[in-house]
């Protein structure tokens, strides 16, 4: 039973951010928390959604998570919530990726040989190689195009991360920012003095691990047998008592001991300590202080389109991941990931072909999105398919899903910005702290992550907490 007079910690969003944060505090603190997650829709999960649609699996948003970097977190959360048997790791045939480049599917080189013939790669091994040599820059912050360009060549910055980035950000290489964006490589460099040294010489070996982690580094890819939403879903199990569905948050009320949160149509609730995990763009909705709504603000988000297809048999001539397209290439979809190829074990009959058109980001023509057109999305899907992988078949199902606010663009400065909102912050002096993926990491791994350690280190000395 939670004590009554325990303090009120409440959580803005039910996202994978949300509900990471609250399984932690819930997990660290137990029933001597009084907690309230307040999410505006009447599902969990945010930006994670799986739809199952005529028999077929599809993802509106992620569709998979790296095992790498700060996804050790992401496993270690699987492990505690005991879903290591529901994780599914790419297909092998999926290492294969592709690029589109001068009108012809690409296959992007998967070992050491095939990086010195490639022509994707073989005019990059000299630029690599002077790498190695380049003096460091003592640079605070730059494009990604500035970085790559600087340290490699523009060729490469051009053809290998302008799509790359195009895939992660939807954004432009010449407006988002390295610093943010890749801070290993920003890091390697001003650590290392260059980027191919950090590579060799940074520190590599985990140690600790788990069986379960230790398989999992030998994929470069996972998902759940039944999609992404598997693990809010399971989080929100956890948070039945806390979680307030269908609770729009109107505006904040700021002061030094409590925070009033009113909601739309509901009471007014007070909160002893409040967690925003809204995008920028939301929570600057909510707020009265100028000059932290005006910082907000600036955090730009791109539209992507997401069109799902469906067929009964294999229309797909290929094996793979799918592949990416330049933005000096000029056509009209950022790409196509062929999912059922990726993830075979999640399609319900060996002959389904599933595939994703991504539509839209930095490079986009915006007012497309003004509209929220589906049809308009679905045709240009369609034409897609028969240009880059000839299909002609038509789907037997499909479904667009349009997210006019879908990435958030670390531009060049990203983390200057985010230093100024916290500065605000804290001279508001009051109980609040702003997190999520507008401002510290677009992935999902780099969302549990940084809501695990805000759980692990929150001091909550001035606050009520029961003990029993
Ligand atoms: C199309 C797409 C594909 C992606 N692919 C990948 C991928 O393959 N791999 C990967 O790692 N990452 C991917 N990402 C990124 C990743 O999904 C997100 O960064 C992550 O899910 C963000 O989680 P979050 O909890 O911070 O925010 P969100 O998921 O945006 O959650 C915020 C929550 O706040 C709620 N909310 C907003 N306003 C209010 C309000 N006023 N009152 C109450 N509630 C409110 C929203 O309804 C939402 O549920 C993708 C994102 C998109 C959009």
């Amino acid at each position: 039973m939670v004590n009554e007079n325990s303090s009120h910690i409440v959580i803005l969003g039910a996202g994978i951010s949300g509900l990471t944060l609250a399984w932690s505090l819930k997990r660290r603190f137990g029933n001597r928390i009084r907690m309230t997650i307040l999410e505006k829709g009447n599902r969990t999960g945010g930006s994670i959604h799986t739809h199952h649609q005529d028999g077929f699996l599809f993802e509106y948003g992620p569709r998979s998570c790296r095992p790498s970097g700060t996804g050790l977190e992401t496993l270690k959360l699987i492990e505690a919530l005991k879903l290591e048997e529901e994780v599914i790791a790419e297909s092998p045939l999926a290492k294969k990726r592709y690029l589109w480049k001068n009108q012809k599917l690409h296959p992007f080189p998967s070992s050491f040989f095939s990086f010195f013939t490639s022509p994707l790669t073989r005019t990059t091994i000299w630029p690599i190689v002077r790498e190695f040599l380049k003096p460091k820059a003592l640079s605070c912050d730059e494009s990604i195009s500035s970085f790559f360009s600087r340290r490699f060549s523009s060729e490469i910055a051009k053809t290998l991360l302008d799509p790359l980035v195009s895939g992660i950000y939807a954004g432009d290489i010449d407006q988002l920012s390295i610093r943010s964006c890749f801070p290993l490589l920003y890091q390697w460099e001003q650590t290392y003095g260059s980027v191919g040294k950090g590579l060799l010489f940074s520190p590599k070996k985990r140690k600790n691990l788990t069986d379960f982690q230790e398989k999992m580094q030998k994929t470069s890819l996972f998902s759940f047998q039944k999609g992404m939403e598997t693990l809010p879903k399971v989080l929100s199990g956890y948070l039945n008592s806390e979680l307030k569905l269908n609770h729009l948050v109107a505006a904040l009320e700021f002061s030094q001991k409590k925070i009033k949160i009113h909601l739309h149509n509901q009471p007014m609730i007070e909160a002893d300590y409040l967690f925003s995990t809204l995008p920028s763009y939301a929570l600057a909705k909510l707020i009265t202080h100028p000059e932290l709504a005006k910082q907000l603000n600036s955090i730009p988000h791109t539209p992507i389109a997401v069109v799902n297809l469906g067929w009964h048999q294999p229309v797909l001539s290929h094996q793979g991941f799918g592949f990416l397209i330049p933005s000096s290439e000029k056509e009209q979809i950022l790409g196509i990931v062929w999912d059922s190829s990726v993830f075979p074990s999640q399609n319900a009959h060996p002959s389904q072909t599933r595939l994703t058109v991504m539509i839209g980001g930095a490079h986009f023509c915006p007012h497309l999105f003004n509209t929220l057109d589906t049809s308009l999305f679905n045709s240009i899907a369609i034409k897609a398919l028969k240009k880059y992988l000839n299909i002609l078949q038509p789907p037997d199902t499909s479904v667009v899903k349009v997210i006019p606010q879908a990435i958030p663009q670390y531009l060049v400065g990203h983390h200057q910005k985010v230093e100024t909102i916290q500065n605000i912050v804290s001279q508001m002096r009051s109980p609040f702290q702003i997190i999520g993926s507008s401002f510290f990491g677009v992935s999902l791994n780099d969302c549990i992550a940084q809501s695990v350690q805000i759980a692990e280190s929150f001091q909550p000395s001035s606050l009520s907490i029961c003990s029993f």
